[in-house]
């Protein structure tokens, strides 16, 4: 170690726990066919209209992508009917909440954040000098909204909400919602994390564009490609707030931070009506097959509202030993240990198959612990 200008904020963060690639995983193992549920990813691949959106762009990639989003933001546009000047379009939304960050925080400002929930908030936060305030889950891992603004203070800028929240897949209903964005004050920006919203099945989710259409509210709504469309590869989400904070944060934004390929294949999944159905009917199959085999093995979970939830393999085994075992066996689970839930894995619903063969191997292993 010899470099000691680093800034003692940046030496401070703990990095974001990478997984290794699967084929290296399988080399090393030496298995085949393994099945990975651990990052919430579309079991059933990429939107086949994408696909062929990204075949004809091909030949374009001579050129700089469309600094400007045109086209995609005239279809979220009409989607969301919102004006496109409340749009922004970032490398993945994890793009979206470092330039929030870098636009509003500034050294020795806070975030109020709530555990457990996305990492990816608090680490940024710090990677700009910024303070986290922590707000701890309730206990049955629904949001404590009232906590949330109690933690705000003079040098709150963001309060960052993951809804559906990563990893307990729960959600903050209508009624708190409101009243949170009815109760900050107007120092601080609500940045409500949508990431899983198309997969929410409950009547009493608030859909926070709706909170933004033809109101002025210090509320950015991310929703990203990632997930639903199978885009994880690709990097794209977006934003939805007022012209106002879009136009700040466009200042902080490279010119062409989102390649031409994502913007072309994000138009085209916009449209894959076929796709989408697809995947959210798997998902509430899927959902309803590995409860069913839960409830059945006596393994305590939390109801998602989204593609993924946790559930707890103590006492038997720790998350971190479950993950072990299960790899060996060719199913990649994430270990909820980094983020405070020791006793936790979290599984992402995967096709009929996959869901069947975690299924039996969990079976296999906690068997072979009683
Ligand atoms: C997966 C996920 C995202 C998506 O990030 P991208 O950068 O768009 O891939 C955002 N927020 C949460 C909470 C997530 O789990």
């Amino acid at each position: 170690m010899t470099y000691k200008f680093v800034p003692p904020y940046i030496k401070d963060i703990t990095p974001y726990p990478p997984g290794k690639p699967i084929e290296e995983v399988e080399r090393e193992l030496g298995i085949k066919n393994s099945v990975k549920i651990a990052s919430n990813e579309n079991p059933l691949g990429t939107s086949p209209r994408a696909i062929k959106a990204i075949h004809k762009a091909l030949r374009t990639l001579n050129r700089y992508p469309d600094g400007s989003a045109f086209y995609l933001k005239n279809a979220l546009s009409a989607l969301h009917r919102v004006p496109p000047e409340s749009l922004i379009i970032g490398n993945g939304s994890n793009e979206l909440i470092e330039l929030i960050i870098r636009t509003f925080i500034q050294p020795g400002d806070e975030a109020v954040i709530s555990d457990p929930s996305f990492l990816i908030y608090s680490i940024t936060v710090k990677a700009a000098g910024g303070k986290s305030v922590i707000v701890r889950l309730r206990d049955d891992y629904s949001y404590d909204i009232k906590g949330v603004l109690r933690a705000v203070t003079k040098r709150t800028r963001l309060i960052f909400i993951s809804n559906p929240n990563n990893p307990t897949g729960t959600i903050i209903g209508k009624k708190e919602y409101a009243w949170l964005l009815g109760n900050i004050p107007p120092h601080v920006i609500v940045i409500d994390d949508a990431a899983y919203r198309e997969f929410v099945q409950s009547a009493d989710y608030p859909d926070g564009i709706d909170e933004l259409r033809g109101k002025d509210r210090n509320l950015i709504v991310l929703r990203t490609f990632s997930k639903l469309y199978g885009l994880a590869g690709l990097r794209i989400g977006y934003g939805v707030t007022t012209g106002e904070l879009a136009g700040y944060i466009d200042r902080v934004r490279q010119p062409f931070n989102v390649n031409t390929l994502a913007q072309t294949a994000a138009i085209a999944a916009l449209g894959d009506r076929v796709f989408v159905n697809k995947t959210l009917a798997n998902n509430r199959e899927g959902l309803r097959y590995l409860y069913r085999a839960l409830e059945h093995m006596n393994i305590p979970f939390i109801r998602t509202q989204a593609n993924f939830f946790i559930l707890r393999v103590a006492p038997f085994l720790s998350g971190r030993q479950a993950f072990d075992a299960l790899l060996r066996k060719g199913v990649i689970v994430r270990d909820m240990t980094s983020y405070g839930l020791g006793d936790y894995i979290r599984i992402n619903v995967g096709t009929p198959s996959e869901n069947r063969k975690f299924i039996r191997e969990l079976g296999a292993l906690l068997k072979a612990r009683l």
